[in-house]
């Protein structure tokens, strides 16, 4: 496996790469991986074949966090997620510095205290060119992290201009995530296949994420209440449809029933619009975020 930190280095592989007509996918992760990740190694893998190069970038992405978001100690551990990645016949590791991607020039950006419409920018003044996808992006973590998803689009925009791939992976535990990137592929005409991976679980249900490291001793079992709300939620409207308000009432009820769980949204809604629904019934989606402790743990289903 290739590590390669420089913009300039993996664009000459993957242009080489295009030329000879191998086909390339991109995983883009923020690192401390764990299964779920791996699961998205290799689904691209087989989208591209054994003859394909499977990329993988590793960047924990500044412009996607907000101001009093957890950018500082979100985990990491390269190392590590270098030997995860080898384990899965990864070609190329793409690791940019911030320099890299954020200023086209390798220099090390500063903490502007200037404000933009995030609030303070954590990149150089010098960079201001943003992609916003202004309908998908409105609701859910788009309305409680204002400017994450700009982040999302703009630092995926340059992925793909980066690692020009053929065909992109990305993980359905992040449905909103998953629904603004196919829009923006579709919108900005990127000749990008996007694939979704199904949401990798714990055995207990807990969705997968490298946020779940902040939950630390009891947090840990209390973190289950996400899948029990979606299985609850499941379970009632298997035989006729509930009213949403009802049923938000209901599932924050059981949530916060346990000592720290808080929710912040729990939302039922169309799965390609994502526009809420009044009465919830089979083949309505459903997500919600959930503040556990330090963690804002979210989660979602078809239900
Ligand atoms: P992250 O490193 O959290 O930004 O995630 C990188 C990619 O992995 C995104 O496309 C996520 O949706 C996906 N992902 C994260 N957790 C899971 C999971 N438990 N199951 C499937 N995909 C996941």
């Amino acid at each position: 496996m290739q590590v390669v930190t420089s913009v300039a280095a993996m664009q000459r592989l993957a242009k080489k790469w295009q030329r000879t007509g191998i086909k390339i996918g991109l995983v883009p992760t923020m690192g401390y991986l764990h299964a779920g990740h791996l699961s998205l190694v290799q689904r691209a893998r087989k989208l591209v074949g054994k003859n394909g190069k499977v990329v993988v970038s590793i960047y924990v992405n500044p412009t996607q966090f907000g101001p009093k978001e957890d950018l500082s100690r979100y985990p990491r551990d390269l190392k590590r997620d270098l030997k995860m990645l080898r384990g899965e016949g990864t070609d190329v590791a793409f690791v940019p510095a911030d320099g890299e991607i954020y200023s086209g020039t390798g220099v090390s950006p500063v903490r502007s205290k200037i404000k933009n419409l995030t609030g303070e920018t954590p990149v150089p003044l010098s960079y201001s060119t943003y992609v916003v996808e202004e309908q998908l992006s409105r609701s859910m973590e788009g309305a409680s992290r204002p400017g994450h998803f700009r982040g999302v689009a703009t630092v995926v925009a340059k992925l793909f201009n980066i690692a020009l791939p053929d065909v992109a992976v990305f993980g359905a535990k992040d449905f909103q995530q998953a629904a603004v990137i196919k829009r923006m592929t579709r919108d900005l005409n990127f000749p990008i296949t996007i694939d979704i991976a199904p949401t990798f679980r714990e055995p207990d249900g807990l969705a997968m994420s490298s946020r779940n490291k902040y939950l630390e001793g009891d947090l840990r079992r209390q973190g289950i209440v996400l899948w029990r709300a979606i299985q609850r939620a499941q379970a009632l409207v298997k035989k006729s449809s509930v009213p949403a308000k009802k049923l938000k009432a209901e599932l924050t009820k059981l949530i916060e029933s346990e000592p720290v769980p808080k929710v912040d949204y729990i939302e039922f809604f169309d799965p390609d619009t994502l526009l809420p629904v009044e009465k919830v019934s089979r083949g309505t989606q459903m997500a919600l975020a959930v503040f556990v402790g330090k963690a804002r743990l979210i989660d979602n289903a078809r239900l």
